[in-house]
């Protein structure tokens, strides 16, 4: 549905026309995010390049009554910036500017739509580190990993983005702009609002600028590969590495039909006849680094690893890790639709929650490739299916539904780090109860009572 004309004159007069996309062959690669089977096309798309700019579409549409939906880069795996009908989205792919590094301080100051490597590699250029690393990294925008609190492969030791954040700008509903948080390493005046605004899914505030925090650059990394005949060994040795007080940095895992998926797309040397490997990685000090990687190594043979390797470069270290970042793509290779599910239990229900995706797929006569952050309990059940079957997409449904009411009865959540959005809704009155449920909603009615940032999201 197209807007009205007087709409479409007033965006253009506040960003300039050629930042204003409304013919459906342009407006199309807007209306879909990373989500399968989710898509509807947006009425425009509007690209501002200032918090300025965003404050006056939003007023605009506001007098309207005009639905927005707030863009980053598109990567999101829970429909998150998919549209609703009639909805204008405001995609911020061109605040693209990192405004400051300040290495006294140990701070970045950065608009939205910086990509999150180009954060890191900007820290990096003065021997600091910005540690959250999402497989989509070279992509996804800041702003939408704040929006999403993201998680990534280095989460165990580093935390989520959530960990980063020191202070946000922010466009209200009601198109003020608000700034919560400071540079100042202990701060607590008044309510967290940026606590409330990181993971909020565009659905409170639109995110105009990010400070974040930096920390040194570790000096050392050693990056290893442990190969399991059982699944049960890699989730046993999981939990032995953190028994033993040993925090790595990643402690990534891929069963049988990703491993394969992976080594026949990046050739990295993965073997293919085992049923679990793990990524392992301890970064710090050389003489710490040196000292964990031998005692993780000694704990995985302890708990069954046929075989642990060691990369012998920065370079192996490298191919193996951005092999475990293409996971996803390597599954996605498989059948025509892949849907990419994020469920979390605690650590020690891992070898429960694998085995029993394993028995689902079987069940129900399904492809279900499982991969994730095994050290946060942080798995990715990944459905290689085709949406136009529909009776397979039934079975889909069914599988998906029995995994997510099996991690909430193990005590676990409905998503570790890729949101609720549209695609996990449906279950977050079932994790949160009623009355969690309902005081969620009251804080969104507070700050957007017309509901009109990102509508249908999180919440019915
Ligand atoms: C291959 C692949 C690997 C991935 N790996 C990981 C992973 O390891 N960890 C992880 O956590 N996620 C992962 N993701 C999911 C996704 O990349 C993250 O959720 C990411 O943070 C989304 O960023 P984006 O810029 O693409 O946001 P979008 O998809 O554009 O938007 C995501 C949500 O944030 C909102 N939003 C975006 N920008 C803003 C803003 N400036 N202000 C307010 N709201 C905003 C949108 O409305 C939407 O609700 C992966 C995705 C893919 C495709």
């Amino acid at each position: 549905m197209p807007l009205p004309e007087p709409i479409l004159a007033g965006l253009t007069s506040i960003v300039g026309p050629e930042m204003v996309l409304t013919r459906p062959e342009d407006v199309i690669p807007y209306g879909f995010d990373g989500t399968a089977a989710l898509r509807q096309v947006p009425a425009a798309v509007v690209f501002p390049r200032t918090a300025q700019e965003v404050s006056h579409c939003v007023a605009l549409a506001a007098s309207q009554s005009l639905p927005i939906v707030t863009r980053g880069s598109g990567t999101g795996l829970s429909g998150g910036s998919v549209p609703g009908e009639g909805a204008l989205v405001l995609c911020l792919a061109q605040m693209n500017e990192i405004l400051d590094v300040d290495a006294r301080n140990l701070t970045l100051r950065t608009q939205p739509g910086v990509t999150t490597l180009a954060i890191d590699e900007a820290a990096a250029r003065h021997g600091l580190f910005y540690p959250p690393d999402p497989g989509s990294m070279k992509i996804s925008s800041i702003g939408g990993n704040v929006a999403e609190n993201s998680g990534g492969l280095r989460g165990l030791k580093y935390g989520v983005t959530r960990d980063y954040v020191m202070a946000i700008e922010a466009v209200l509903p009601d198109a003020r702009i608000v700034r919560f948080g400071s540079q100042c390493v202990k701060d607590v005046a008044g309510y967290s609002m940026k606590d409330l605004f990181i993971g909020s899914e565009g659905t409170l505030g639109i995110i105009t600028e990010v400070l974040l925090k930096l920390v040194p650059r570790p000096a050392a990394r050693r990056t290893m590969l442990a190969l399991y005949d059982r699944i049960e060994d890699a989730a046993e040795t999981v939990s032995a590495i953190i028994a033993e007080r040993i925090i790595p940095c990643t402690l990534e895992f891929l069963d049988r039909m990703t491993a394969v998926c992976v080594e026949d797309f990046a050739h990295v040397g993965l073997p293919t006849d085992c049923d679990a490997v793990l990524l392992m990685e301890t970064d710090g000090h050389p003489a710490a680094v040196a000292d964990e990687s031998e005692r993780m190594t000694a704990i995985a043979r302890a708990h069954g690893a046929r075989e642990v390797r060691v990369a012998r470069d920065e370079a192996e270290a490298l191919a193996l890790a951005s092999a475990r970042r293409n996971a996803f793509a390597a599954l996605a290779r498989r059948k025509p639709t892949t849907i990419l599910e994020d469920v979390t239990v605690p650590r020690s229900a891992l070898a429960t929650m694998v085995g029993f995706i394993a028995e689902t797929a079987r069940e129900h006569r399904l492809d279900i490739g499982t991969f994730g952050h095994m050290g946060d309990g942080n798995l990715h059940p990944t459905f290689l299916t085709d949406e136009r079957d529909a009776e397979e997409m039934e079975r889909v449904h069914h599988a998906l539904d029995a995994i997510v009411t099996k991690t909430l009865s193990l005590g676990g959540t409905i998503t570790g780090e890729h949101g609720v959005g549209l695609a996990k809704k449906g279950w977050l009155r079932q994790q949160m109860g009623d009355s969690s449920h309902e005081l969620m909603k009251q804080v969104k009615r507070a700050i957007d009572p017309a509901g009109l940032f990102n509508p249908g999201k999180m919440f019915d």
